[in-house]
């Protein structure tokens, strides 16, 4: 198996990773992982890889080929999200797809609805899993090669360390007063709203348009939810509208950040570094990629993974370059 970075026209690289191997019956194959579309003039990948609908995956370019592949949650936010239909393939969440000859295994990683790591397996049996951004990792395989996120992966960075603070957020619901919680569409949305239906609310939720749009279509059991000027007890809607509610009500944001004027309470779509360690030592690959996000997390948590003894890079240190014409 190779991992590689493509260049686009520009000669600056395109997101994320591509990786080719052998399928099973000795076919070359390509992958693209959580990237942009190659131009159609240009040799097209067998599959690109939607780990979930998050902006910095890039379904939104990847949603319109031919060759996508991710789940139906995953569609439905990226059509919601960009007024855009799919035209790829869909895989159930905890299922597998038979594509091109490869038959591709799926695993919930937990991080918003329809979140899924992707397993395959090379000629040689070699198992290759690319897991996107991960909540919970108690659903992934152990592999030969893992491709995988380091958002909080910095082991010296403090920040990197934390919990959920579902206490905290158990208290800002149940207080008498009215109350609204800040949190992004897509993702923390749908996680809030989760939170609030185990607390054994069931009443209205005031949300706003987008948010409310995406709830529906994601939780099959929303309950009630309602416009955000409705005068709903409990309220869920995007950062930027929490200041246009009444001002009686008590407002949070969930959010690890602390630069918000409103109080914030970390409820994380993310494992920690403790966590992403932990699923490291679980899957107990023999050769680990760290993929995703920008900046120095992941050299940093590769680093890391070095000194525990494992063979580990990220994408800047990937010197497989294919630039456009030569593919
Ligand atoms: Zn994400």
């Amino acid at each position: 198996m190779m991992p590689y970075r493509q260049k686009n026209a520009r000669g600056s690289f395109k997101p994320h990773l591509a990786v080719k191997f052998r399928s099973e019956e000795g076919n070359l194959r390509s992958f693209f992982i959580d990237s942009t579309r190659v131009a159609a003039k240009y040799p097209q990948p067998d599959a690109y890889l939607i780990t979930h609908a998050h902006s910095d995956h890039h379904g939104s370019s990847a949603m319109l080929s031919e060759c996508s592949i991710c789940t139906e949650k995953t569609m439905n936010a990226l059509e919601v999200r960009h007024s855009r239909n799919f035209k790829g393939n869909l895989a159930g969440e905890n299922g597998f797809i038979d594509y091109g000859g490869v038959k591709i295994r799926t695993y919930p990683t937990h991080h918003t609805d329809g979140s899924v790591a992707f397993g395959w397996e090379n000629e040689n049996g070699m198992r290759i899993l690319a897991t996107g951004d991960v909540k919970d990792a108690s659903n992934l395989p152990s592999c030969d090669v893992l491709i995988t996120e380091a958002n909080y992966g910095d082991p010296a960075d403090l920040s990197c360390y934390f919990e959920d603070d579902l206490e905290g957020f158990y208290a800002a619901l149940k207080s008498p007063q009215d109350v609204a919680f800040g949190a992004y569409p897509f993702g923390k949305a749908q996680r809030v709203v989760r939170l609030i239906r185990q607390s054994g609310y069931e009443g209205p939720i005031g949300m706003d348009d987008k948010s409310q749009e995406l709830t529906q279509n994601l939780l099959e059991d929303a309950g009630e939810l309602v416009s955000m000027d409705a005068g709903a007890g409990v309220n869920v809607v995007s950062p930027g509208k929490l200041e246009e509610l009444p001002l009686y009500m008590s407002k949070y944001m969930i959010t690890g950040r602390r630069d918000h004027r409103f109080p914030s309470i970390n409820i994380s779509d993310h494992l920690d570094a403790s966590g992403l360690e932990k699923m490291v030592l679980d899957i107990d690959p023999e050769f680990v990629v760290v993929y995703h996000p920008a900046g120095h997390r992941p050299s940093r948590f590769a680093c890391h993974l070095n000194t525990l003894g494992y063979d580990a890079v990220c994408l800047a240190d990937i010197n497989n370059v294919v630039s456009n014409e030569f593919m």
